[in-house]
């Protein structure tokens, strides 16, 4: 493809995205599909020559489109939301074309710098402590997700309470890791994959808000140590995933200083929230973090793949992660005085992520993202009213930020078949959990284009719902 063919179809392509976005509305939120279904449209083989691009334009509304959930869809509330926008899919545009690898800082130093000057920002913006920041002994690096993030702070306390040996020798001792039972399995993946062992992972207890209680945390720890093992890793989480809890990082951060261990706090979801002040209260005691994470690409405007990833020691990240074989070898890594971000991830290569980060942040400003979270959590809490004034419902869990878990009073059968029947409309789309056993409801407002009247729409949707059964 020419540079001229690339303008010509690129132009088309950027038309067909704004037609989707402006015509999302329009379209059933989920797919009914079986499946093999989308897989049955398709060639069994791959083209033996080159097709016209309009026959691919064609597909993606003949195959794909149908077979979409579509995310960005004003009416999606399952799950978290997996925000995109128009300045995150450019940003991420150029860096496509672009193609460069910014593995080491020499490899294209601008990938590098501005995603250090960007995370140091993001950092100013929630307001997270200046030992984040890449100014001091700190630094951010963008992770392909949360869970790259918990696994690399799971190896970074593994190296430390090793004291380096773990690097020579791999685990050769007991290590135990300590997060709720409501984190998410992120956590205990990163524990398996670093060679702790499933059973080594403590699910602490939590209390009435489904948060950590520090006392079974403490209780834990003691146990452990009593019978040998070298406690190496809390994970502490500010809006699990169930139904957006806070442990309190207050009593936990004590704790962790008290005995010594690494604390990662996972803000995967809820970080976002902290570029408004009046929410801010959900990260006290944050300080007392070795590592935090949050996804923009969850509740930022960002799209996929974008998790924000700060350590207050980063020497102790880059100990943990390095190795230098001759063919990286360059004068500015051996002068000390620039960041390689390979040694901060799992990957070699690393593309230029910032770039989408670096888009959203100047295109909307702190103050158009905070009006964006504002919206969504004055939106979540509008629909908590309104479930709360039907009495044949219950709200289920505190509702901080834009996440309401709620349900029918009584058994789990007429919810699970409410949340179908709902989805099955593709008018709006819900995603279950389970609280204290119950089968209950999510409904979690993040898409840019959702609007109060879509929350009340889906409202009047499930309670219309509920009358005909
Ligand atoms: N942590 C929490 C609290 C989450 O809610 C999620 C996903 O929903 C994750 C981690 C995993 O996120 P990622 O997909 O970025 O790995």
């Amino acid at each position: 493809m020419t540079p001229e063919e690339f303008r010509h179809y690129g132009h088309e392509v950027v038309d067909w995205i704004a037609d989707y976005w402006a015509n999302l509305e329009a379209l059933p939120v989920s797919p009914d599909l079986r499946p093999g279904e989308i897989a049955a449209r398709l060639p069994e083989r791959a083209p033996e020559t080159g097709e016209d691009f309009a026959a691919v334009l064609a597909d993606l509304d003949r195959v794909i489109t149908p077979g979409l959930t579509h995310w960005q869809h004003p009416a999606f509330f399952g799950y978290f939301p997996a925000n995109t926008s128009g300045p995150s899919v450019l940003g991420d545009l150029v860096s496509a074309g672009m193609g460069v690898q910014g593995m080491l800082w020499s490899t294209s130093p601008a990938a590098t710098e501005v995603e250090t000057v960007v995370l140091d920002w993001l950092a100013d913006l929630l307001d997270l402590p200046a030992r984040f920041h890449s100014t001091g002994t700190g630094g951010g690096v963008i992770q392909d997700s949360a869970s790259s993030a918990a696994l690399v702070a799971t190896l970074a306390a593994l190296h430390r309470v090793s004291g380096g040996a773990w690097r020579r020798s791999g685990v050769r001792e007991r290590y135990t890791v300590y997060t709720s039972t409501q984190a998410h399995s992120s956590i205990e993946k990163a524990a398996r994959l670093a060679g702790i062992g499933d059973e080594n992972v403590r699910l602490v207890e939590v209390d009435q808000d489904f948060a950590m209680r520090p006392d079974a945390l403490r209780a834990a720890l003691d146990a452990d140590r009593v019978s040998g093992a070298t406690p190496a890793l809390v994970v502490a989480t500010i809006g699990t995933t169930s139904t957006t809890a806070i442990d309190p990082l207050p009593a936990i951060g004590k704790i962790c200083q008290e005995y010594g261990v690494w604390l990662h706090v996972d803000a995967a979801y809820a970080g976002a929230a902290a570029v408004c002040p009046e929410l801010r209260w959900s990260h006290a005691g944050v300080e007392y973090a070795d590592s935090y994470c949050f996804d923009p690409h969850k509740w930022l405007l960002t799209g996929f793949d974008c998790d924000a990833f700060w350590l207050a020691d980063r020497a102790e990240l880059v100990q943990t992660l390095t190795v230098l074989p001759e063919f990286l070898r360059n004068a500015a890594t051996e002068s000390g005085e620039v960041i390689d971000y390979r040694d901060w991830q799992v990957p070699l290569g690393r593309r230029f992520r910032a770039l989408k980060l670096w888009f959203v942040l100047r295109w909307y400003g702190a103050e158009g993202l905070r009006a964006h979270i504002r919206r969504c959590v004055a939106t979540a809490q509008r629909f908590a009213e309104w479930v709360r004034a039907d009495e044949r419902f219950e709200v289920v869990a505190p509702h901080p930020f834009s996440l309401v878990c709620f349900r029918l009073r009584g058994s789990d059968g007429p919810n699970e078949k409410l949340l179908r029947a709902v989805n099955a409309t593709g008018r709006a789309f819900l995603t279950h959990t389970k609280v204290d056993g119950r089968y209950v409801l999510r409904l979690a407002v993040g898409a840019p284009s959702t609007e109060e009247r879509h929350a009340a729409a889906t409202w009047k949707l499930i309670q219309a719902t509920v009358d005909t059964e």
